[in-house]
């Protein structure tokens, strides 16, 4: 088995490839590691899969995955993370903002200190203001909900082991929120390690400030997902119980009513004339809804749970 796979998510970083690459084969000489490093091209429309494809013909360690369009960051990890043989995989972005210096470190505290997971921290930081106080206020708010003790959540830079990458499912823009997913897997040795990081050399930022209220969004839902994915029912199954007994317990009482007025003689208004008979109706109507829909979802989800959402175009030196 490989000791180390390098996974690097690529979106229209021409410049920096021949650069990364040569820098990360001189780290792993250096340490006299047996590895591969997977560039995944998320349809990048500058020259990046061509650089790929040569880079990839000098050297069977550097594979390419070519996605047939842009599908965003989580994809990309996500193939890359389903064809790593290392037993540590290494995220980096492609950009040489992340030093691959630091993945003797990182290796050494998966394989040596039992880590499942360990994060980068850019404690300093190269990234403009407007990116940087968000990501304070961002990362915050992920340790209150999350209770993971980590300062950089969305850190490029990240190891782990092999069983972990396999284990999880990174979709849509999750990649913020690998440590939270990790966590939830049931992989629960979570290390966080300083890291170097640089100004971006070439190329631009692919995250505009929209990635801020995004964020927030996905963390929502990627909580409730987490607590509800495998038993939607729980979710809508209480509340359409709460809305079902509510109409059904209000309509007894107007019948209750209405045959004690009838009864003793006093004059009750018609049942249909009453506001509470309408809220009941519609209590009830709710609550058998929100019942199909906890159905439905559990339907959707004992078919779907295993389905990817990207097709690849081309791949170079790997196996399937
Ligand atoms: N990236 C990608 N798909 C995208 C956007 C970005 O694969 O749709 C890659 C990008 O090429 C880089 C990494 O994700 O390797 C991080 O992107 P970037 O450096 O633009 O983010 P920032 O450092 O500004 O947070
Ligand atoms: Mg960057």
């Amino acid at each position: 088995m490989l000791q180390i796979s390098v996974v690097i998510p690529v979106f229209n970083e021409e410049e920096s490839l021949p650069e990364l690459t040569a820098w990360i084969s001189k780290e792993m000489e250096i340490h006299q590691y047996t590895y591969e490093v997977i560039l995944v091209n998320d349809g990048s429309t500058d020259r990046s899969w061509d650089v790929i494809k040569e880079l990839a013909n000098k050297d069977s360690r550097i594979k390419g995955v070519e996605f047939i369009r842009n599908y965003g960051k989580s994809a990309a990890l996500d193939v890359g993370f389903s064809k790593a043989q290392g037993e540590v995989v290494i995220t980096m972005d492609a950009d040489l903002q992340d030093s691959p210096q630091e993945i003797h470190s990182l290796y050494q505290m998966i394989s040596k200190e039992g880590y499942h997971l360990v994060s980068g921290w850019k404690r300093k930081r190269h990234d403009p203001i407007s990116k940087t106080i968000p990501s304070r206020f961002f990362n915050a708010v992920t340790r209150l909900i999350s209770g993971i003790k980590l300062h950089d959540f969305n850190c490029g830079l990240k190891a782990y082991q092999n069983k972990v990458v396999k284990n999880i499912h990174i979709y849509g823009e999750m990649h913020r929120y690998i440590p939270l997913i990790a966590n939830w897997q049931g992989f629960d040795k979570i290390g966080e390690k300083e890291v170097v990081h640089r100004p971006r050399k070439y190329g631009y930022t692919k995250f505009g400030l929209e990635r801020f209220i995004n964020g927030f969004l996905d963390l929502i839902s990627v909580s409730f997902v987490n607590r509800y994915k495998k038993k939607p029912m729980h979710f809508f199954g209480t509340l359409g119980t709460i809305s079902f007994l509510s109409g059904f317990i209000i309509t007894i009482k107007l019948i209750i009513e209405k045959i004690n007025g009838l009864n003793k003689g006093i004059p009750v208004r018609e049942i249909t004339e009453q506001p509470l008979f309408f809220l009941a109706l519609v209590a009830l109507i709710v609550g058998v809804q929100l019942f199909l829909t906890g159905f439905l979802a559990e339907m959707m989800t004992s078919n779907n749970s295993h389905r990817s959402d990207y097709t690849i175009s081309e791949e170079i030196n790997l196996l399937e």
